[in-house]
């Protein structure tokens, strides 16, 4: 009986690891023995899917089902202070099980692969790209950030930006109000919530930059709205916006 994987140093090191650390899947519950496979395994990363149909091309929205892209009525009425949103699929199934394993049970490397998965469906969206000068990630209240450890946002937002070759700005735009999650509340309600939540402290690192915000979920937009009119106020020249999942 021949067996492959374990004829190299390198697979020798891989079933020692795995007698004597055996890690199993998050997800699944599946061994993980593939090489580089962190936390989730290569199978359950498969089942992540990007989202294929047409969206609002201002706010980014999905639609449900076939049928042309066009401005959705919510943009008609009044545009959003970002110019473009794209998420990259919906908040459902695995990439949900997946975003939240890596916010709140403090998987950070999984921002890695959610990056991947960003740079792998809209690394080639051009209006979302073309001329941009940095990434902002939208920041965590700092009693937030020590309460998780990490801002989910700025690790996506830092391995995306390695991947495009951009700048990473972190630090400049920061969050000076502690307010509830805005999972916590009504639609109509979140808008209020952000609402002077944020500023800019070094207004010199966004002045006259095309900036993309980066966050993990998109629901009504209203963080990224406040972010957006906090950024354009202290004088970035055009803000966009990319989310891993839209709810
Ligand atoms: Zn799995
Ligand atoms: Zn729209």
């Amino acid at each position: 009986m021949s067996l492959p994987l374990f004829r190299t140093p390198g697979s020798w090191a891989k079933l020692v690891e795995l007698v004597f650390f055996p890690s199993f899947c998050r997800l699944c519950g599946g061994l993980l023995e593939k090489p580089g496979e962190r936390v989730v395994c290569t199978d359950c990363w498969g089942k992540v899917r990007p989202h294929r149909s047409s969206i609002c091309p201002s706010c980014g929205r999905f639609y449900e089902g076939a049928g042309e892209s066009h401005i959705c009525r919510k943009c008609v009425d009044r545009r959003p202070p970002f110019c473009v949103h794209r998420s990259c699929g919906r908040y459902d199934g695995t990439l949900k099980d997946m975003v939240l394993l890596f916010k709140y049970r403090r998987f950070s490397i999984l921002g890695k692969g959610l990056a991947r998965f960003a740079f792998q469906t809209l690394g080639g969206d051009e209006e979302l790209w073309r001329g941009v000068d940095a990434m902002v990630p939208v920041p965590l209240h700092p009693r937030r950030k020590r309460e998780r450890g990490f801002n989910q946002a700025r690790v996506f937002a830092g391995e995306l930006a390695k991947l495009k070759g951009l700048d990473l700005v972190d630090g400049a735009l920061i969050k000076v109000r502690n307010v509830p999650p805005q999972t916590s509340l009504e639609a109509g309600d979140r808008a209020e919530n952000v609402h002077g939540a944020y500023l800019v402290g070094r207004e010199e690192r966004v002045r006259g930059k095309v900036l993309l915000l980066a966050d993990d979920v998109y629901t009504t937009g209203s963080t990224l709205k406040e972010c957006s009119r906090t950024l354009l106020a202290a004088g970035a020249k055009e803000v966009r916006a990319i989310t891993i999942a839209q709810a």
